[in-house]
């Protein structure tokens, strides 16, 4: 199968490219760098299983040409981060809408299978945990900057539902929670690189708010495994599937662990949210996904544990140079 992924030569993208490869597929990638890196994709280069351009999915004669010469695509190029999100807007709605607009087009003429990867913000301020792919959605107000990413997806959630309803354009929609592991950088607010750094740096761990909110942390392996499990599986077509772990646990936690694995001598701050992101930042206080549905069509089911990933992303960043990510 020859497997177009847009976004390739992001943290996810580039997972996700190796594990195709590895089972005998071909990959063709397409990726604007502007969150993404050629170093994450620098492994591949020389496989002959494997393309890349560098451009964005916006350019549309380049973006038709890879859809044509593909089999299925994953469109994983977004927006991703909430401080980019926060810092640049515009960029997070257009990109996000746009860039969806022209890969379902384009795989419309061509009646290529599409998964859309969204993300567990679309569940926004819900308070109904765990979070179930049918719960409402609860958005925040517009004039907070954070909840364009959620309506952003969220729009893109309904346009490849509409494709398959409307078209019969096979579409798979995925709610990704927070997913980490090695070559995520800390660069766009994530928090698990962002600790991980600070701790190995002796630099203070930035805990934000009061440090009592939740996440549950996917691995970023078991995360593809699942990608290619429902693209792989015909009764995925014109479903939303919630991704990631269940183990849940608080930011302060999880700031306290990274210090224990490091061995780090960082001090532990709290940040107040309106410094860390802009005035009036709302975050969710619990966010936890109901993986039954994903569970019972693929079985899904996460291996690693949080301290195996914590150890990965330490092991990951150990090597690196301080500069290439701070
Ligand atoms: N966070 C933090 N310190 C940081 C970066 C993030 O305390 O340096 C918090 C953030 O406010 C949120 C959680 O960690 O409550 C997860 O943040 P991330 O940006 O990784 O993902 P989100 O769940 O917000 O999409």
């Amino acid at each position: 199968m020859r497997v177009l992924i847009t976004g390739g030569a992001g943290f996810i993208g580039s997972h996700l490219a190796d594990a195709y490869l590895q089972r005998g597929d071909e990959v063709l990638i397409i990726d604007d760098l502007s969150t993404g890196t050629i170093e994450n994709i620098r492994h591949l280069k020389n496989n002959p299983h494997f393309q890349y351009t560098i451009d964005s999915v916006h350019n549309q004669p380049v973006t038709a040409e890879l859809v044509d010469q593909c089999d299925v695509v994953v469109h994983l190029a977004a927006a991703v981060g909430v401080k980019l999100i926060v810092e640049s807007p515009v960029r997070t709605i257009e990109t996000n809408v746009r860039g969806t607009e022209v890969v379902l087009a384009l795989a419309n003429k061509k009646q290529k299978r599409v998964l859309v990867a969204s993300t567990s913000e679309v569940y926004g301020l819900s308070t109904d945990v765990p979070f179930k792919e049918d719960g409402n959605l609860v958005m925040g107000a517009t004039t907070k900057g954070r909840w364009s990413y959620a309506c952003s997806k969220a729009i893109d959630e309904f346009l490849a539902l509409a494709y398959w309803r409307e078209k019969k354009l096979p579409t798979t929609i995925v709610r990704l929670f927070n997913t980490v592991g090695p070559r995520q950088t800390g660069r766009y607010g994530m928090v698990i690189p962002t600790f991980v750094r600070q701790a190995l740096a002796g630099r203070p761990i930035t805990v934000y708010g009061n440090g009592k909110q939740t996440r549950c942390f996917g691995y970023v392996g078991d995360v593809v495994g699942a990608l290619i499990k429902l693209m792989d599986h015909a009764d995925s077509v014109g479903q939303v599937y919630n991704i990631g772990s269940t183990e849940e646990i608080s930011i302060a936690r999880l700031a306290e662990k990274v210090k224990e694995l490091t061995n780090s001598n960082s001090e532990i701050v709290f940040v107040p949210y309106d410094e860390a992101y802009e005035e009036g930042f709302e975050d969710m206080p619990r966010r936890v996904p109901d993986t039954s549905k994903i569970k019972q069509l693929v079985g899904f089911q996460p291996k690693m544990q949080l301290e195996g990933i914590l150890q990965s992303v330490i092991d990951y960043h150990s090597g690196r140079p301080s500069s290439l990510d701070d």
